[in-house]
């Protein structure tokens, strides 16, 4: 199906909510508005039941047995690789490293390719708007290697300014790390553009999946990028299980960065040598739960149809901005042109927490704080921010519950 009739394809949400088991029940007294969706969305029966079919029936440990219960296990984790595979578009299930999720994704990355190869002169370059995630782990291996740390401005919209980026790369960049889609602001950005200009100065480039891969489809033959992590746990699968996609040339000369099981071909007290990709980065018994639980979202998730979802969330979106524009004190933080399934807001007299608390008792879950991204908090020169997000089962009922629960708040904090 075209991109276009999928879209135009109605979304069903009130049938999608029917897939969702735990949106049924009541908190505090009032039907659960889960709004929340940015940092850890909810899992429909498709994924529960196949991660309890595995666990009930098939479940051993990975690679290393004959038996047949092994063998089911080794199916059922290499065949979710290989669905991990489709879902990227990626040209191997060589390129596809299970993960417990986006953060060790990126540390895989900085640990094993930056701090072997980046040294004093070299730099890399991040975006103002990212999360701590796509931060911490690069001032590390800074401070492992002795390279330097860029970070590209974002404006008062939480854009990131393209020809200010451009401006810092160089032939020094080796590396942009940068967010598909920030989780504080909603930005969506534009990755393609910015994998052009870094290869064109020689750097490689890794993407930060982890918000965009719920509302966007992702082939990153069609991005370019070299490196492109998610977890599973946003995208209505398990939680501890992501995937790290790698250029195959790329994972093929970097080293390992854990060492255990599973990882070598061969070991003696002298020596040890290492598995084939992508084994080779999988130190350990993995999650295979987790992985089969993945496959199963991401059925879900193209079974809906990610263009048809992306354009419901899309309309959430827009008719919640529109009606938090006409609260008064309330002021949006994150205002991109192309933004994803996220509003951020304050409310004037209302720290986020008191904000967040009352919505909660009101039955609507959103998120409060930093959001892990403390510079943008500081950019916009506010402690934190409320936080609403959207997934496959909110509704329009859900935006005016968030309205009318902050029409109370309002009430208490005049
Ligand atoms: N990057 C972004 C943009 C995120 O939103 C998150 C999760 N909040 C992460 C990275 C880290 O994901 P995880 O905690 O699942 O590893």
């Amino acid at each position: 199906m075209s991109a276009v009739s999928a879209a135009a394809r109605p979304f069903d949400a009130e049938r999608v909510r029917g897939d969702f088991p735990i949106l049924a029940q009541r908190v505090n007294g009032r039907p659960l508005v889960y709004l929340d969706s940015a940092a850890s969305s909810q899992r429909p029966l498709a994924v529960l039941r196949a991660v309890e079919r595995y666990e009930t029936h098939h479940h051993s440990n990975v690679h290393r047995g004959v038996h047949t219960l092994s063998q089911a296990a080794t199916e059922a984790f290499e065949g979710a690789r290989a669905r991990a595979r489709r879902f990227l578009n990626a040209r191997s299930t060589r390129e596809i490293v299970f993960v417990r999720g986006a953060t060790e994704g990126i540390n895989l990355v900085a640990q094993s390719l930056a701090r072997s190869r980046f040294g004093p002169g070299d730099e890399i370059l991040i975006s103002a708007l990212e999360h701590h995630a796509n931060i911490v782990p690069w001032q590390m291996v800074c401070a492992q290697t002795g390279c330097t740390l860029k970070v590209a401005p974002i404006d008062r919209r939480g854009e990131v300014d393209f020809e200010r980026l451009s401006a810092l790369l160089s032939a020094r960049t080796r590396l942009v790390a940068m967010a598909h889609v920030s989780n504080a602001l909603g930005t969506v950005l534009p990755i393609k553009r910015i994998v052009e200009a870094a290869h064109s100065c020689g750097a490689l480039v890794l993407v930060d999946g982890a918000q965009a891969v719920p509302h966007t489809v992702v082939d990153v033959r069609e991005l370019g990028c070299d490196f492109y992590a998610f977890s599973g746990h946003k995208l209505y699968g398990p939680t501890g299980i992501g995937v790290l996609y790698g250029r195959e040339e790329l994972l093929e000369e970097m080293p390992p960065w854990q060492g255990g099981g599973d990882m070598i071909r061969t070991v003696t007290f002298e020596k040890s040598t290492y598995n084939d990709l992508p084994w080779k980065f999988e130190a350990g018994t993995p999650n295979i739960s987790g992985a089969v639980g993945l496959a199963a979202a991401m059925d879900y998730l193209e079974g809906l149809g990610i263009e048809a979802l992306a354009a419901h969330e899309h309309r959430l979106l827009e008719l919640a901005t529109g009606e938090l524009e006409r609260m008064p004190g309330i002021e949006i933080i994150g205002t991109a042109a192309h933004k994803a399934a996220v509003l951020s807001f304050t409310m004037r007299g209302c720290h986020p927490h008191d904000l967040g608390t009352i919505l909660d008792s009101e039955g609507v879950a959103i998120r409060t704080g930093h959001h892990c991204a403390m510079p943008v908090m500081t950019f916009f020169d506010v402690p934190a921010t409320a936080r609403a997000s959207f997934g496959c089962y909110n509704t329009e009922a859900d935006v005016r519950a968030l309205v009318a629960a902050l029409g109370k708040a309002r009430e208490v904090f005049g």
